[in-house]
């Protein structure tokens, strides 16, 4: 019986120091909350730590098979600090937000140059890591350790607004400040894991965004925007612009007679960072200029067989069009391409039917199915 099942027993009984608040959502979660997380299932900050920032920006169910393959290739702190910078992109492929990777990597060298591989057991060296905020830190202290920390991620932040009718944007800084407040003042002195994971599990599943369950809510007697009838209203939207369009073409240079293309590693800094991809080239720019200029080859002008419709990859804050170009090499020119890039090390072949030891783009990956 993993610890989370054994609060069932514990939460239904009033617990010292919890409010009313924080005494109905351990109630709700001792019958409701979710238990069989595989993060649940491991004890030990490390896995926690990978799920908290695998569970930024991305849910549930998509990072369980993605946190299932990573830990068992990275099964430690160790495990990862050693690992190619390729091998951890690999193993995010397609989870987007390849900075959270680089910072997991990045962190775990840290652990293992300050702290003996271990995660620090306080806020402030916690917050010090690359890619933990305090939100993060906050659960991974909760629920790691049982440290009395409050949390403030998405879904929290959505709860809190909901019940106290906050109706402004929760990004605000003065908002930002009220619900830290709001936050630590229900977080009870005990059984702080399970309300932790009870109120990310609330604000996903009850309080969800768009069609909150209050007729299922564990807080609804008290809930001020339900009381009013403002739920839509709470909290408000990030305010936003319309977002930039950036425009590329993307060269799928594949070699004749093996069918291998050509992917090339981006800069570790900026979008896909360290991730592999095909070669761009302006969209202001031809595709055979372009292979004139920086491979050396002439190519026959593409015809509009070779230009693949154009698709959109949307960035947080842009969109980037991608006209992907087919264009097939005979041997003279894919040995011009071995001798001036493969061979310094940044650039390789790769056939689309081989597994691929390195972090793709998730553009990228489809475009190279299509390939096969
Ligand atoms: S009553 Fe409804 S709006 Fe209020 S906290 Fe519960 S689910 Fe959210």
């Amino acid at each position: 019986m993993s610890r989370w099942h054994k609060n069932k027993q514990s939460a239904v009984t009033s617990v010292s120091n919890t409010d009313n608040f924080s005494q109905a959502v351990l109630n709700w979660f001792a019958v409701n909350g979710r238990k069989d997380l595989p993060w649940q299932q491991k004890t030990g900050a490390y896995s926690i730590w990978i799920s908290e920032i695998m569970l930024q920006q991305t849910q549930v169910d998509t990072v369980i098979p993605y946190f299932r393959r990573f830990m068992q290739q990275f099964p430690d702190v160790n495990s990862l600090a050693n690992a190619p910078l390729d091998s951890v992109l690999q193993h995010w492929s397609g989870l987007g937000y390849y900075a959270r990777a680089r910072n997991l990597h990045r962190a775990a060298q840290v652990l293992c140059e300050q702290h003996e591989g271990q995660l620090p057991q306080n806020l402030e060296a916690l917050c010090a890591l690359p890619g933990i905020g305090r939100s993060t830190a906050g659960a991974i202290l909760a629920l790691a350790f049982e440290q009395r920390q409050s949390i403030l991620d998405g879904n929290v932040k959505r709860v809190l607004c909901r019940y106290y009718a906050i109706s402004q944007w929760s990004g605000q800084s003065a908002v930002t400040k009220q619900l830290w407040e709001l936050a630590d003042k229900h977080t009870p002195m005990q059984q702080v894991a399970a309300y932790t994971q009870a109120m990310m599990d609330m604000g996903a599943t009850v309080c969800s965004r768009s069609r909150p369950h209050c007729d299922l809510c564990p807080l609804a007697t008290g809930c001020q925007a339900l009381a009013q009838d403002i739920i839509k209203n709470c909290p408000a939207p990030k305010p936003r612009k319309p977002l930039p369009e950036r425009q590329t073409r993307m060269l799928m240079l594949q070699t004749l007679g093996s069918g291998d293309i050509l992917l090339s590693q981006r800069e570790q800094q900026g979008i896909w960072g360290g991730l592999w991809s095909f070669p761009e080239c302006p969209a202001e720019q031809t595709a055979e200029h372009w292979c004139a200029q920086h491979l050396g080859i002439t190519i026959n002008k593409p015809d509009k067989k070779h230009y693949w419709p154009v698709r959109q990859h949307c960035f947080t804050h842009f969109r980037l069009n991608i006209e992907p170009v087919h264009i097939l090499l005979d041997a003279t020119e894919s040995q011009k391409i071995t001798d001036l890039l493969v061979t310094q090390g940044n650039s390789l072949w790769y056939h689309p039917q081989q597994e691929a030891h390195f972090g793709l783009a998730a553009p990228v990956a489809k475009l190279i199915q299509q390939l096969k």
